[in-house]
């Protein structure tokens, strides 16, 4: 899958051969306005070989504070969507676009976006997932389309090379308007039955 490019250093980006390294490399990054807010860069969690990996926005309030992805209301609806599938936490792996908190929740613009995904497209090369949840607007838009729609973009897969990806709308919208549920539900439904073509039940 592409990513566009930002101005990290080569070292930072080529230099890791593994998830430790990585976050190692990107602890003190400062290649956006960010760095200046945050309490702690998000890095990402999961399963470093996951099969499934989920990719939303950038972290809020609770995620900051705690440097975890995730961990505020809108991912413990996460986490009960994934197990309304039958999906645990622990086997995928969770990341976002930005890796540091944008003030007051607001949208990471374009040039924090295109600084902060070099960081992701090397965490996504490590990984190497088959499958991607796209999770909202910001994710859909910096790694897709920059004109792309959620609304019309949602609920079908989208093929780069050899991965899939899933669009859909990021939980927090889910929690703004509950009316969203029902096509996330279709959209999740379509995610499982691709990630247990590829992870059988009981092989996790
Ligand atoms: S948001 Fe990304 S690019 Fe910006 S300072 Fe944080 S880790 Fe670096």
């Amino acid at each position: 899958m592409e990513f566009r490019t930002g101005q990290l250093k080569l070292d930072d980006l080529y230099g890791p051969r593994t998830l430790d390294e990585l976050r190692e490399s990107m602890a003190g990054c400062r290649a956006c306005g960010l760095a200046a807010g945050r309490t702690n860069l998000v890095f990402g969690e999961g399963n470093p070989r996951a099969r499934l990996m989920l990719i939303g926005e950038g972290p809020g309030a609770e995620e900051d504070r705690l440097g975890r992805p995730f961990v505020g209301p809108a991912g413990q609806l996460l986490d009960k969507i994934l197990a309304a599938v039958g999906i645990t936490r622990e086997e995928v792996y969770i990341a976002n676009i930005v890796k540091c908190r944008p003030p007051g929740n607001r949208v990471p613009n374009r040039e924090e976006v295109s600084a902060c995904l070099p960081w992701l497209r090397k965490q996504f090369a490590l990984i190497g997932p088959p499958l991607v949840v796209i999770l909202g607007s910001t994710a859909l838009k910096s790694l897709i389309d920059p004109q792309a729609a959620i609304t019309s973009w949602r609920g079908r897969w989208i093929t780069r090379g050899r991965v899939r990806l899933m669009p859909t709308y990021h939980p927090a919208a889910l929690l703004r308007d509950p009316r969203k549920k029902r096509d996330v539900w279709h959209d999740f439904q379509l995610v499982r039955d691709a990630y247990r073509a590829l992870v059988p039940l009981g092989k996790e």
